[in-house]
């Protein structure tokens, strides 16, 4: 689908610390498209705690038909209730709308602290299935009917006799396709050839699980083997257990690769810059770009969005920390990247530079928000709205 060209942008400004960020994060990314020449019609509409208040429901239907829509979107983030039978509301927007890739770039801004070394040498991409493995929520609640029939299936029919302990038992199914899993590469490997990248590297378990994500690794390097011409995309065999140094790789080609998600947590940080784009099941996903996110500056800062049949949702990384919601405290700058990201989509990359510009230079001039100050002693110490209004600036 083309991008639309005069978009009407809904927006969610979200639960618990999102009353804080979305405002100022809107305000700086008006201003952000107004100094670029553009205007931005923002459609401000509702999900979690605000639409239970106005409409006596969690997810209204006007809020997926105008993401549907209008196919640009922007969220904050939304509070998952404790308790029996809730859904996360996030998975269900990004399943409603069959939003499969979620994207989060980990790149650093000069002036955040950051516990790594060379923190400037990460620049990595990482794109996390968004609709299936054990996130799809297929579960079974200990002490009900269901999960007993489950539990004499997978003993008896199965022979695991000897893996479940006796007594309650929850139990949930990790479902991984063909086509989820190819979709997701697939973006993964046109974003680094577009974005002249090197490399995208398949991060899985698929030693133990080898159905599901060891699957995922097979169909993934199918993908780059059989789809696109060696010169372009070049699957690396054997990269599981060999080093690729004296591979033969033809130049310019994406390289694709596979490693295992415990030993990538590592790789990530003692060999930051050897990592580009990365594809993932939907759990490694989630868990490792908060790592990532952590060693530029944590989750105030890292942006993400969700991409699938030509929509964009655009959400930071971080949730809706309610011990700090309400107090103007927050850091809205994983908020304001994200909406870089949705302008980008859009072809603003002018806006987006700009938005990453003014961020940059805010921060690298000692202007930050709690959770930065605690990290930086030269730094004051400024409310979200206060931060907002010097990026503005
Ligand atoms: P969280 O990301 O909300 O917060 C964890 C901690 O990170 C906070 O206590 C705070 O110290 C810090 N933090 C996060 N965002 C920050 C920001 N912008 N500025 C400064 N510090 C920040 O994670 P959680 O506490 O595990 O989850 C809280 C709620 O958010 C849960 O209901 C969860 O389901 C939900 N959640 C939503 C999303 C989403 O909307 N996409 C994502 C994750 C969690």
């Amino acid at each position: 689908l083309d991008v639309p060209t005069d978009p009407i942008i809904p927006i969610i400004h979200g639960d618990g610390i999102g009353k804080d960020v979305g405002p100022a994060a809107q305000d700086v990314l008006t201003a952000a498209a107004e100094a670029t020449g553009r205007d931005v019609n923002w459609m401000e509409v509702y999900a979690g705690e605000t639409a239970r208040e106005k409409y006596d429901e969690n997810l209204p239907d006007e809020t997926v038909e105008a993401i549907e829509e209008h196919r640009v979107a922007i969220k904050g983030p939304l509070t998952t209730p404790v308790g029996a039978g809730f859904r996360s509301l996030n998975v269900a927007l990004r399943q409603t709308l069959d939003l499969y890739a979620n994207v989060r770039p980990t790149y650093y801004l000069d002036g955040v602290p950051s516990p790594m070394k060379a923190p400037e040498e990460m620049d990595m991409v990482t794109f996390r299935e968004n609709t299936e493995d054990v996130y799809a929520g297929i579960e079974w609640e200990a002490g009900t009917e269901e999960v007993e029939q489950v539990r004499d299936f997978v003993e008896d029919e199965m022979g695991f006799d000897d893996v479940m302990h006796d007594g309650p038992i929850g139990i949930g199914i990790k479902p991984i396709s063909e086509k989820g899993s190819k979709r997701l590469v697939r973006e993964a490997i046109d974003y680094a050839i577009e974005n002249d990248r090197d490399k995208v590297t398949l991060v899985h378990k698929g030693n133990i699980m080898k159905f599901t994500e060891g699957q995922f690794g097979d169909w993934g390097m199918e993908v780059a083997d059989e789809e696109y011409p060696d010169d372009e995309v070049f699957a690396a065999p054997d990269s599981l257990w060999e080093e690729q140094d004296e591979v033969d790789i033809p130049e310019d080609a994406v390289m694709v690769e596979e490693r295992l998600a415990d030993a990538m947590l590592q790789w990530m940080q003692l060999r930051t810059d050897e990592f580009d784009v990365l594809a993932m099941p939907n759990l490694n996903g989630d868990y490792l770009s908060d790592a990532a996110g952590a060693q530029i500056g944590g989750l105030g800062i890292a942006p993400g969005a969700n991409f699938g049949f030509g929509r964009c949702l655009a959400e930071p990384v971080h949730g809706s920390a309610p011990k700090r919601a309400g107090q103007d405290k927050a850091n809205p700058t994983a908020l304001i990247l994200s909406g870089r990201l949705m302008f980008e989509y859009l072809g603003w990359d002018d806006t987006g530079q700009l938005i990453r510009d003014a961020v940059e230079k805010t921060i690298d001039e000692g202007t930050v928000t709690y959770d930065l100050a605690r990290q930086r002693e030269d730094a004051e110490e400024v409310s979200t709205t206060e931060y907002a209004e010097t990026v503005i600036d």
